[in-house]
């Protein structure tokens, strides 16, 4: 299960679903864990840790020590809570608390690595706006965490989740990959669905390169995160539209892989080349 989306969605059909699936899976193989409680109160743990670093990230005055970053989520949610959002509401909360937990990291605040901590945005924007947007309980969230996760695995042991090994693809890609199967999943989707959210916003990201200036986890990742959950909102919104993906989702993530392997490595985390390489960010001494 841990390899493949297709035997994830069988052990789903007979366990009740994929978070059911992905707690099973993990009590079989975390020796830390021996029954669900202990797990669930784990991801209780991860979820208050998201809330925060959505909080502190919306500070105006939050500001990384580079100073590259920094009081822009605070803008965006302004924007959004005053109507100016051209995506409307909804869309501008969540690209706001995307950007909000991607500059509390980049400020060295605590955050959720997830998968990443250059991607950490996106997955909780997502849940924690739709909880404020649709009232879901922390209950559902917790199981959306494990659909999540068990999308997660399967492109972390088929892919990459390693920015320098497979891109940007591989960071942000793979957190809208799994943010799209969540959302999926707590607006009722089925599991082929939640799978097909999956396949779309890995395509929609597939190519995606890493390229953070100065080699610091700030410009333009930060940015990506916002970019990122947009792109897993509307995959989600395909799916559960009963659009079904024309590729099947371990297909898109062993193309996901090539793109990767394929990918220089100037565009694999080095700071070499992409955004890194702009003349504005490295005082035109770069290549
Ligand atoms: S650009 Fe690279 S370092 Fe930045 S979030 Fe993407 S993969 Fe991570």
């Amino acid at each position: 299960m841990e390899r493949s989306v297709s035997k994830l969605l069988r052990r789903a059909a007979e366990r009740g679903g994929i978070a059911a699936a992905m707690r099973e899976w993990q009590l079989r193989h975390d020796d830390t864990v021996t029954n669900n409680e202990q797990m669930d109160a784990r991801m209780r743990e991860a979820l208050a840790v998201m809330r925060d670093s959505a909080e502190k990230g919306l500070d105006p005055a939050l500001r990384s020590v580079s100073r590259l970053t920094g009081g822009n989520a605070a803008k965006l949610m302004q924007a959004a809570l005053s109507g100016q959002s051209a995506g409307g509401s909804l869309l501008g909360r969540v690209c706001a608390r995307a950007l909000a937990v991607a500059e509390c990291n980049a400020a060295m605040g605590r955050i959720v690595a997830a998968p990443t901590a250059g991607a950490c945005g996106i997955l909780p924007a997502a849940l924690i706006t739709m909880q404020e947007e649709y009232g879901y309980s922390d209950e559902q969230l917790i199981d959306a965490l494990y659909v999540a996760g068990a999308f997660g695995l399967v492109i972390a042991n088929r892919a990459s989740i390693a920015g320098a090994q497979g891109g940007c693809q591989a960071e942000c890609g793979a957190a809208a990959g799994m943010t799209a199967a969540a959302v999926a999943f707590l607006k009722g989707g089925t599991p082929a669905q939640q799978a097909d959210a999956c396949s779309f916003a890995l395509m929609n990201l597939m190519g995606l390169v890493c390229d953070p200036v100065h080699g610091l986890v700030e410009v333009p990742c930060v940015f990506r995160n916002v970019g990122a959950v947009s792109v897993a909102l509307s995959a989600a919104d395909m799916a559960l539209a009963g659009i079904g993906c024309p590729i099947p989702c371990d297909e898109v993530i062993d193309a996901m892989r090539q793109v990767g392997d394929a990918l220089p490595a100037s565009l694999r985390e080095t700071g070499e080349g992409g955004c890194a390489a702009c003349p504005s960010m490295c005082g035109g001494e770069c290549q």
